[in-house]
Parts: C-alpha cells; structure tokens; sequence
C-alpha cells in the first residue's frame, strides 16, 4: 500500500539533502512534486490542494529555522500534514454506558463489510468482549451464510433468523433487514452481549433504496459507532460515495479495507478529510487477522518510510512466545551455546508474527529492500526446517561434525540439494557469532534471517 506514493515522496526529499537554506524556489519546486505524487496516487483534488498550500505555508514560514536541515524540516511539516489529513488522533470505539455498544456497518457490495464483521468480533473478543454479530444483509446472496461462516471462524455467535436471499430467489429476499436489526439488538441485550455488530445491505453504486434502507435501520438501533467500509481499491469514487454515506447514514468513523492491494492510496488520504470523520481500522487482506487499528501518525511514518515501528513491536509482543524468549535469555545467561535446535525455534517464532514480508515492510528505510522483499520466499523457512530436522540431535548440537557424507545423507533426507545445507550451516555459523557477541552485551537482534 502506498508504495509509489512513498516512492514518489522520498525521492522528492532526497532532492533536498545537503541544501544549506530552502529558497522560496526550491520550497515551490517540492511542493509541485508532492502535488504531482498526491495527485498520481489518487487522492481527491481538494485534498491536494489544501493539503500543499499547508505545507507550502510552513516550509516558508518562520518554522524553518531551527536544529533540523533543511529536507528534514519538509518531512517533518509533511509528516504532520498527513497525520492530521490522515485524522490526528487515533480514535477508538464509544462504547455504551449500559446495555450493549451497537456497532453498525455501511458501504457499498463488495467493500468488506461482512469480512470486517469477523475481522472486529474477533479482535475486540480478544480484547476481553464478548461481541455478538447480527444478520441484516438479506440481499446479497448468501451473505447471510458469510456471515455464520465468519462467525463461526470468529468463534462469534451470529443473530441470524432469516437466511437471506440465495442465487435462486433473488428477487424475494426473505424478511426484513429492519426487524432483523431490531431483534438482534434485543438478543444481544437479553444474552448479555456487551457488544453488537450489525451487518447491513450494500449495492453495487450507492442507490436510494439501499441508503433509505440503512438508514431506517440507523433509526431503529441507534447504534453508538456507525462504521463506513469503504475499499481502498476505488479510487477518484472514493470522496462520493463517502459522502453519499455521509449524508445518508451519518456514519461516526471509517473503515479502509483492501489496503493490501495495489491501491495508490488516494482513498485513504482523501475520504477522513472531505468527511471530517476519522479512520478508526484497516483491513489489510482476507483472513481474519488482517485487521488494524489505524493510528494517523504510525500510517504517516509509513507513507514517509520512516517505518512503522510501534506497529512492528505489538506485533512482535503478541506473537513472541515468551517461554521460548525466557529459555533462550537464560541459555545466554549460563553462556550455554547456541545450537541448530534454537535456530530453527527462532526462526519459527519470526513466521509466528505473521507474513514476514509485512513485517518487514514496516521497518524503517524498507522501502529501498522493498524488491528484496518481494523476491523473498516464507518457504525458506520451511526449508530450513527440513534441513534441520533431517539432522541427527548430536548434529544439532555440534555442527562441527557435519562432515562431506553427513551434508549429502541430510540433503538426501529434506529433499534439498547440498548447497543448501552448506548455505545454512554458514548462516547458523554467523548467528553463533552474532550470539555469542550478544551473550556479551550486544545488540538484541533476529539472526539467520534467510535469504536477506
Ligand atoms: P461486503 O459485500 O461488503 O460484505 O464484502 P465482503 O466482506 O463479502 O468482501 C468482498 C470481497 O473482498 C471478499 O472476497 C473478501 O474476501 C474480500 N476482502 C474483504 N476485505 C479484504 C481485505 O482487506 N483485503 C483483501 N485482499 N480482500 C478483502
């Protein structure tokens, strides 16, 4: 996501390096190439041109005098200007103060609102509540049955009394959405839910019928959020359709989803600011645990390349096993040496944290390894696990006696070819250093990273 933007951007700053003092000229050269990268990446006019007479201002304003060089002073003002389009604060869920907080979702067929349904109940099960979701899409086929299977995945129980329209019975959806949403609120309160998440109907183009619909059952619920799913693939579309939203259902925050795909971006950037409503989560693929909070400033370090590293270490903390952590802080402790057993571990736990390239991707300067990246196989990973679980314990713990025959009965046996196995014990070799300088007070870091 972002990529070209970021590109675009950074290539612009670098322009500035090694500037002494900004003229006016040189500000209004960088400017114009923002505009143009903006622009490019889809975001709304308006947007752009707000956005660049901010910046424009504060590069030639007084502002620009202090500790930072010049190119520094831009990303920093542009880093705050995208914070602030992009919402300022991070903004989280209102919940209730009694009875359940009712979470309504909104947008068009297709943006995800049925996936984010799974995507949140799952996140905010995980944050101690107990969310209960209801089905009022009875007009998309089997989106009812999505749902349930969400659901289901979620570990979420789904208010679903009608089924829905099917492929067959298009034309006669059963029941009605607004009953449907007023019951499950009822269901929820009843069982004690202290969260609700009702799904509503979208069409392909925003359509009286359907923002009549959505609204009526805004009227019946009134729900604390009324969350807009908007895909972050659609482009110029993006500020109408928000804002057909807008004034049809008053929607409270923004959800952005598909910010995995190729998107320029342009949506995200433009939607917060012509609505004036925050971006509150992103879903970033199709599994249920592509979802994030979004936060204005870490989407803006990452727009800049100045990385996501907060992002990066929750992460990091949420899927670190912590006894395999403790085991190998005490291994270093008693000196104790580093063996092909704890190098297969921690390379397990990097592909614990999920899609490495992801979490590569938010590290500061990733964009200039960004083709690195894209080249780099998680099945390496696999690999090595072969490789190693091919070795006998005694191998494992002393590498050093894997000699010629050894190295081909152990590609033999996972299936590689020898240089493989030579690649990696080199690799175990340098993380055994890397080790041993870290038992010695070192830099806490990932050894054996494959590939990079
Ligand atoms: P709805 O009509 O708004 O309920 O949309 P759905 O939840 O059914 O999503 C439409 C399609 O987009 C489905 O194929 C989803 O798997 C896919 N989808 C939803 N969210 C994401 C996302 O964040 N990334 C990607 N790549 N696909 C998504």
């Amino acid at each position: 996501m972002f990529n070209s933007l970021s590109d675009r951007l950074t290539a612009t700053f670098k322009n500035l390096r090694g500037k002494g003092r900004l003229t006016e000229a040189d500000v209004d050269a960088t400017v114009r190439e923002i505009r143009r990268a903006l622009l490019d990446a889809d975001v709304a006019v308006p947007v752009v041109r707000e956005f660049t007479g901010r910046v424009r201002e504060r590069a030639l304003g007084a502002e620009v005098s202090g500790a930072l060089n010049p190119s520094q002073q831009i990303v920093k003002i542009v880093n705050e200007e995208l914070v602030e389009i992009l919402g300022g604060e991070t903004r989280r869920i209102r919940l209730a103060k009694s009875g359940p907080t009712i979470i309504m979702l909104a947008g068009l067929q297709g943006a995800g609102k049925t996936t984010l349904a799974g995507k949140l109940s799952k996140w905010l099960k995980s944050q101690g509540h107990s969310p209960m979701l209801v089905a009022c899409d009875l007009q998309r086929p089997n989106a009812v049955t999505q749902l349930q299977i969400v659901g289901q995945r979620a570990k979420v129980p789904v208010f679903a009394p009608h089924p829905g329209a099917t492929y067959t019975e298009l034309e006669h959806p059963a029941g009605d959405p607004v009953e449907v949403a007023r019951a499950g609120v009822e269901e929820a309160r009843q069982k004690l839910h202290d969260i609700v998440i009702v799904d509503t109907a979208g069409r392909l183009g925003v359509d009286a019928d359907m923002m009549e619909q959505a609204r009526q059952i805004r009227r019946a619920i009134v729900p604390n959020e009324v969350l807009f799913v908007i895909d972050s693939m659609i482009g110029q579309d993006a500020v109408n359709t928000a804002l057909a939203f807008d004034e049809g259902v008053n929607f409270t925050g923004i959800v952005l989803s598909k910010l995995d795909g190729d998107a320029r971006g342009g949506a995200a950037l433009s939607v917060a600011s012509v609505t004036g409503k925050p971006v509150m989560f992103a879903s970033t693929g199709e599994g249920l645990d592509d979802f994030e909070l979004f936060h204005p400033d870490r989407m803006a370090s990452r727009i800049l390349d100045m990385g996501d590293v907060l992002t990066l270490i929750e992460q990091a903390e949420k899927s670190w096993d912590k006894d395999e952590a403790a085991r190998m802080a005490k291994k270093f402790a008693d000196q104790e040496d580093f063996t092909l057993d704890d190098f297969l571990a921690q390379m397990q736990q990097i592909r614990n944290m999920g899609s490495m390239k992801k979490m590569l991707m938010m590290m500061p300067g990733a964009q200039n390894i960004r083709q690195q990246l894209e080249q780099f196989d998680e099945r390496e990973i696999d690999r090595v696990e072969a490789i190693v679980r091919s070795m006998t314990p005694h191998e494992r713990v002393a590498p050093k006696i894997i000699n010629g025959s050894r190295r081909a009965r152990i590609a033999r046996g996972s299936g590689v070819h020898v240089s493989e196995v030579n690649g990696l014990l080199e690799r175990f070799a340098q993380a055994q250093k890397m080790m041993k300088k870290m038992a010695q007070g070192g830099m806490p870091g990932m050894p054996g990273m494959p590939g990079l």
